[in-house]
């Protein structure tokens, strides 16, 4: 802490002892002085600071110290609010968190879909205004709005994973245009970096641990937690795991590649592969439609999981070749626990992690000396929506720290 303070800014003194208050659950003065190396003076000065904005409250006395009991502090949660949302082609997810992450209010929406730009940024922002009045918080406790993109970051701005807009959406400024049109500061990031954010900062996950988290919407994206802290690659454009190559000779991929694990195994492929039986097709009432590719792979999932033989070889084919990619991520990167989230494991997820759990115990390089475990998420869908609130939060009330593990702990 005391490294941390050195040469900082009053802003970022105010957020560091904050964060040391939040991360103590309750401290007195003297021993935020202690931990943090501040003189009492200084100490004294952005305590009251902290207690006139609201973001800390004095809980009476605590333990006895030299015959006088100092007050306690403790952290305020509810004093500010964030608002995260994950944008991608089949859904839209927005949560309103309080400062310990918990959803206040939540909403999901159909993707973008063949939308344009303009149109999806309406919407969005029509979406955005109900939610924030659904949710009955102060506007003024709202201190931005976080979004989890999926698609390639250009500049940290870029949409792209939508096949039929992909050159709308490619040159779009996401971060711009919501910045535009709505009155709070945007902050945007890959969603399966969000994903994992939103694992480690629900507490879930030890700060100490490394892990991965798949994320999965229309494509498969892998977010990376190493010694604590996000990896976030040399753009922000880590964990394209939806484009490993699995058969070199395989079906075309939106990317322009061929054989990837997107073109093998995502939704849209699920979902063709149960068009080609027509049977299939009538018992489900399969739509078809690019725009229903979200609802038909949910009833084919939902079918899997109540045993439907059909669709459950159509979920553990696509499970299969998930797997066959982390796989080869965990002989990569010597991983022991790899989480599943987002909206694509909703309803099948548990098949997605016994057969990857199946295949890593079974062939990973380093089986004989530890497991790797699959487990899914208990975020649900919201995993990238809460991890982007978080990301505005800590960008806002923790600017000392360069990485999220402040918010973590
Ligand atoms: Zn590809």
């Amino acid at each position: 802490m005391a490294k941390i303070l050195k040469g900082a800014t009053a802003q970022e003194t105010h957020s560091a002892i904050l964060d040391l208050i939040r991360s103590s659950g309750t401290a007195t003065r003297v021993e935020l002085a202690q931990r943090s190396g501040l003189t009492a003076a200084s100490i004294s000065r952005v305590v009251k600071q902290l207690l006139a904005d609201g973001l800390i409250v004095e809980t009476g006395p605590g333990d006895p110290t030299g015959g006088k009991r100092a007050t306690l502090l403790q952290f305020n949660p509810r004093a500010r609010h964030a608002v995260g949302i994950s944008i991608d082609t089949l859904s839209i997810t927005y949560v309103i968190t309080d400062m310990n992450g918990r959803v206040i209010e939540q909403l999901a929406s159909r993707g973008i879909g063949r939308d344009t730009p303009a149109t999806a940024i309406k919407r969005i922002v029509n979406e955005l205004e109900d939610l924030i009045h659904k949710a009955d918080v102060e506007p003024a406790t709202l201190v931005g709005v976080g979004v989890a993109l999926a698609g390639r970051q250009g500049a940290g701005e870029s949409l792209l994973r939508s096949r039929a807009n992909r050159y709308a959406w490619e040159p779009f400024a996401v971060m711009g245009k919501l910045s535009g049109a709505i009155e709070y500061p945007v902050v945007v990031e890959n969603d399966s970096t969000c994903a994992a954010i939103g694992e480690f900062w629900a507490g879930r996950i030890p700060s100490v641990n490394d892990f991965a988290t798949v994320y999965l919407a229309a494509g498969f994206g892998l977010g990376l937690v190493t010694n604590g802290d996000v990896y976030r690659g040399s753009s922000s454009n880590v964990g394209e795991i939806g484009h490993m190559v699995l058969d070199v000779k395989g079906p075309s991929c939106w990317c322009g590649g061929f054989g990837c694990l997107e073109a093998l195994a995502a939704p849209a492929r699920v979902v063709f592969l149960a068009g080609q039986d027509d049977g299939l097709v009538r018992d489900l009432g399969l739509h078809g439609r690019n725009s229903a590719i979200r609802a038909d792979f949910a009833k084919i999932a939902r079918g899997a999981v109540a045993g439907d033989q059909r669709c459950l070889a159509l979920i553990e084919k696509s499970a299969w070749y998930l797997a066959k990619a982390l796989l080869s991520i965990t002989n990569l990167l010597d991983l022991s626990q790899i989480i599943l989230a987002g909206p694509g494991f909703s309803e099948a997820g548990e098949i997605y992690a016994r057969v990857a759990s199946n295949e890593l115990g079974r062939l990973s390089f380093v089986r004989a000396m530890h497991s790797t475990r699959v487990e899914l998420s208990k975020l649900g869908p919201s995993a990238a929506a809460l991890g982007a609130a978080s990301l505005v939060l800590h960008s806002r009330l923790t600017p000392h720290q360069t990485s999220n593990r402040a918010l973590t702990s």
